[in-house]
């Protein structure tokens, strides 16, 4: 086990030298505090979590010690955002310390959001509010809990200084963890400033870190922008099925390697509704939930774009042809599991479709109708059919996915346990979130932050020994957004 003082760092990115970030220290704060320290990402990097009782601990991720062995830097980036190129962009309020590891694996990349500006703060503060690192941290443990590729939350330490928004707020900083921070904006950056030797070397670098499998192929660059858009393609189609939105699909949201990254307006669907996105800005919906998929595709025509050096355009735009049915593949597979069925034939592709038609109609909780659908064709549990407003709409489904089930003949007890395992009983509803966040704010109680992070951790099973332990009640948090909050939008910089 790893101490503070003692990591194994790996600095491959401050390697490539400085065209491609800014070498700088994260500026001291007033009076660091821990809010909540994350075990399990704690392990990720073979941190001893006792280290997160130590004050030391919020004094080197603050800024105000110098942590021994990082080496600080603010990454140069641009990228597309809501659709119009944005040339200067980059860390203006984050910085990568390095890599670090546990021995097992690669290293994951630790990065402090909120640590000063930067030269590429164009005015802004650098710093971040209480509330939004709090959305970040929780955000994704949630999605890492659901087994999708993300960013992980190692800690969020307030920095005891306001900062001014709408309104001055209490600061705060997040410790992130991530498989990296190259993304689509970071080629994107290279290439519109005519430097194509440095997109190379950086492609080079992903090759090297990501997709080592790749480095002796003669068609290297082909073939990773490939895996990425096999990755992005698997990322949205899992975010699909969970009912998760991103919200800000900028191209410098995307990673090269495929995980949920950046945490701003996200949230999770409550009734189902494809044309909801959580970003109060996105008022044409762009990012919306049914247009996340749409969305990948020319993000990845983008990142295509910057390497018309390195591959033919025929074949990028050849590659770029196998997003949709790739998409569509793996999609349908996660939609098998969530309904408990193996053969995805037709028949299946319009039972979904009617599903979609009805949830939306009877403006159905996505999560709780999948959650109580495992007890069918044994049981048709009253929380089912309370959801519908008209249980004729529901009651002509059923019958037709009872013939669906029948023709397969799954053991009906396995098949309650498989579906059990992907359609999770809880998930961060943005209610939840925000009363984790009224207590931190309010009363300066973090034990909401740390309950969530517990129960998402693990969001498919009930936890009786550790639910008691945290006071958790299974029932309040796995009940349905209240009328009150239902959809609720936030602005990116809340
Ligand atoms: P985001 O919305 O977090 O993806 O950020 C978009 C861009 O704005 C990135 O270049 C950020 O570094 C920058 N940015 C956002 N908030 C701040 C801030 N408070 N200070 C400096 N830069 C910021
Ligand atoms: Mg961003």
């Amino acid at each position: 086990m790893n101490t503070l003082e003692h990591f194994d760092w790996n600095h491959s990115f401050f390697d490539l030298g400085p065209d491609y970030y800014q070498a700088k220290s994260p500026d001291p704060v007033a009076a660091p505090y821990l809010i909540d320290g994350n075990p399990e990402a704690a392990a990720l990097i073979g941190l001893d979590s006792a280290e997160f009782a130590r004050k030391e601990f919020v004094e080197y991720f603050s800024g105000n010690l110098p942590l021994p062995g990082a080496q600080p830097l603010a990454m140069d980036y641009s990228g597309h955002q809501f659709g119009m190129y944005n040339p200067r962009l980059g860390d203006g309020r984050g910085l990568l310390l390095g890599a670090a590891g546990n021995g097992s694996g690669r290293p994951w990349d630790v990065y402090l959001k909120g640590c000063g500006p930067t030269r590429f703060a164009r005015g802004f503060d650098g710093r971040a509010t209480l509330r939004a690192s709090i959305r970040e941290y929780l955000g994704g443990e949630a999605v890492h809990g659901l087994g999708i590729p993300t960013t992980r939350s190692l800690a969020v330490i307030g920095i005891g200084e306001l900062v001014y928004r709408e309104t001055p707020q209490p600061g705060a900083l997040l410790v992130r963890l991530s498989d990296t921070h190259v993304r689509f904006g970071s080629f994107e950056n290279f290439h519109y400033t005519n430097r194509p030797e440095a997109v190379t070397r950086l492609a080079d670098f992903v090759i090297q870190h990501h997709y080592p499998e790749l480095a002796n192929e003669a068609n290297n660059y082909q073939l990773l922008f490939r895996s990425v858009m096999l990755k992005t393609a698997l990322l949205i189609a899992h975010w699909q099925s969970v009912g998760f939105i991103h919200g800000v699909m900028n191209t410098d949201n995307m990673t090269l390697t495929g995980a949920t990254f950046d945490y701003g307006p996200f949230g999770f669907m409550d009734r189902f509704n494809p044309d909801f996105t959580p970003n109060h800005t996105d008022g044409r919906g762009r990012y919306a939930f049914g247009r996340q998929a749409e969305i990948g595709h020319w993000n990845l025509a983008k990142l295509g774009e910057t390497l018309t050096h390195l591959i033919a355009p025929e074949v990028i735009t050849e590659e770029l042809e196998q997003y949709q049915p790739a998409f569509n593949r793996i999609y349908n597979e996660l939609m098998g599991q969530k309904l408990g069925l193996e053969i995805l034939d037709s028949e299946f592709t319009t039972l979904v479709g009617i599903l979609f038609h009805i949830l939306y109609q009877n403006q159905v909780d996505y999560t709780l109708f999948f959650r109580n659908l495992s007890a069918f064709p044994e049981e048709v549990p009253a929380a089912l059919r309370q959801g519908f407003d008209n249980p004729k709409d529901l009651d002509s489904w059923l019958d037709m996915y009872r013939k669906l089930i029948e023709r397969e003949d799954p053991d009906l007890d396995e098949r309650t346990d498989a579906m059990n395992r992907v359609n999770p009983r809880f998930i961060l509803r943005n209610y939840l979130l925000e009363r984790a966040i009224d207590k931190a704010l309010k009363q300066t109680d973090y034990s909401e932050v740390e309950r969530l992070r517990i129960l998402l951790q693990d969001p498919y099973n009930d936890r009786p020994e550790i639910f008691s332990r945290y006071g958790i009640d299974p029932e309040v948090y796995a009940a349905a957004t209240p009328e009150s909050h239902i959809e609720m939008r936030l602005s990116c910089s809340a």
